[in-house]
């Protein structure tokens, strides 16, 4: 079998089993690869989904295995699988790549898929994460109501954690540097902090946190808030120090890749997905990784490039949550100079992002509206970025695709 560039593809290995990983190896098998296909993954169990951790983290024990919500098993598709097993090293040469491993030795072959996820920032040793199985489970035995628990961090996940913390009856304080609850929304966050307080949520923005310890946080101003339990919540940094030397990366640890997610100036014989690329999009520039929806469809993409065949469309950059009973949907990368619009209904609202003074839309953020999200998917689906009448979209009976200009 030979690959885009001519290279002989009998041999394809894929590192890291998280849900890029298990999508490259379904993608290969489903685009019709019949050669070696091997897997390393660092967690010594089967590969599970992330954002159930933190949406279901006190009424869903278990996992949720991805071979039940892709309803394939990666594991059985590939002839080698090695978890509890992490990559050490990689080496390209002209003829091949070698994956050094801490438990397995070296792997060669002749193609590789790099997918080693992200790793969770933590500035304070003494606060624990959410990110794996083990965090959830530790997490999970260690909150009970009554029980103080403060979040560092007021974006998507640490949002999810107060919203079912506070439900449960565990008493919740949030510490945000910025403004405002998901900063990453700008000021439209803070439409959602009524959600905080009727919750019971002790919300507090533009605070600093100096140090953690056994009795909870200090803040820079000297103030103490005290804690049965400290949770980071600032954010993840893509998991590619092994990779030192052997490729280019941007100083927060991303591989920028093409839209073949094949690293810019680097081999033919590798291809990044899921939180590790920073991927190049014709309508969005830059788009980083660190969402779900770019792990479910990066690998269609590799695998297609590697094999030779055609690239599928360009997804939008889709982040999804759910937050103290709402269902939310962002669409696209708001500009933090950009226009904001607001389109509110009695079930919900839509917020949506135009670039400065024009009719061009650059995101759209949908609360528990369900067609406007339907609406912003098709709408980014197309080839150019949508331009909407603005006069319109503010009007929540009018659908954004009437909307639409040209
Ligand atoms: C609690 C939580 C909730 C989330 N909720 C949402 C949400 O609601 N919406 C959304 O859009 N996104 C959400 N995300 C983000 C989403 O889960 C990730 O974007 C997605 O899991 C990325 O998939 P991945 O395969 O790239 O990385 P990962 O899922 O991190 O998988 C990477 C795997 O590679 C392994 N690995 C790392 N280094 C090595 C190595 N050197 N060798 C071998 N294996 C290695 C890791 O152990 C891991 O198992 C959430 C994330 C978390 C942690």
């Amino acid at each position: 079998m030979s690959a885009a560039d001519g290279i002989p593809l009998s041999r394809v290995l894929v590192v890291g089993a998280g849900l890029a990983g298990a999508r490259t190896v379904i993608e290969l098998r489903r685009q019709g690869y019949t050669g070696w296909v091997g897997l390393i993954g660092a967690e010594s169990i089967p590969p599970y989904d992330r954002p159930p951790l933190s949406k279901h983290l006190l009424d869903r024990p278990a996992p949720a295995w991805l071979a039940d919500e892709l309803a394939t098993d990666a594991l059985d598709l590939a002839d080698q699988v090695l978890l509890g097993t992490a990559a050490t090293g990689l080496e390209l040469t002209a003829d091949q790549v070698r994956v050094s491993t801490d438990a397995a030795g070296e792997l060669t072959a002749d193609a590789v898929v790099l997918a080693t996820g992200s790793t969770p920032m933590n500035p304070w040793p003494t606060a624990r994460v959410l990110h794996t199985a083990d965090d959830a489970a530790a997490l999970r035995a260690d909150l009970a109501p009554g029980r103080r628990l403060a979040i560092i961090g007021a974006g998507w996940i640490g949002a999810e954690i107060a919203g079912v913390a506070a439900a449960a009856g565990v008493e919740v304080t949030v510490l945000e540097a910025l403004a405002g609850p998901l900063p990453v929304l700008g000021a439209v966050g803070d439409l959602t902090r009524r959600w905080w307080e009727s919750a019971g949520v002790d919300l507090r923005t533009g605070v600093r946190v100096s140090s953690v310890d056994d009795r909870g946080v200090w803040l820079a101003d000297g103030a103490h808030v005290p804690a049965d339990l400290v949770v980071a919540a600032v954010g993840a940094r893509p998991a590619s120090d092994w990779l030192t030397g052997a490729l280019t990366r941007d100083p927060d640890g991303s591989i920028r890749v093409d839209a073949q997610l094949q690293p810019l100036n680097g081999s033919p014989r590798v291809r990044v997905v899921g939180d590790l690329a920073r991927r190049r999009s014709a309508r969005h520039g830059w788009v980083s990784g660190g969402h779900w929806d770019a792990a479910l469809r990066g690998p269609a993409v590799a695998v297609a490039g590697l094999l030779g065949a055609p690239v599928p469309e360009d997804p939008a950059p889709y982040v999804f949550s759910t937050q103290f009973g709402h269902e939310l949907a962002l669409y696209g990368e708001p500009g933090r100079t950009d226009d904001v619009l607001l389109r509110e209904a009695d079930d919900g609202w839509t917020a949506l992002w135009f670039a400065p003074g024009t009719e061009r839309l650059s995101a759209v953020f949908t609360v528990d509206r369900p067609r406007d999200v339907a609406a912003a998917r098709r709408l980014f689906a197309a080839e150019q970025v949508p331009a909407l009448d603005r006069a319109l979209v503010t009007d929540p009976s009018t659908p954004l695709r009437a909307a639409l200009r040209g």
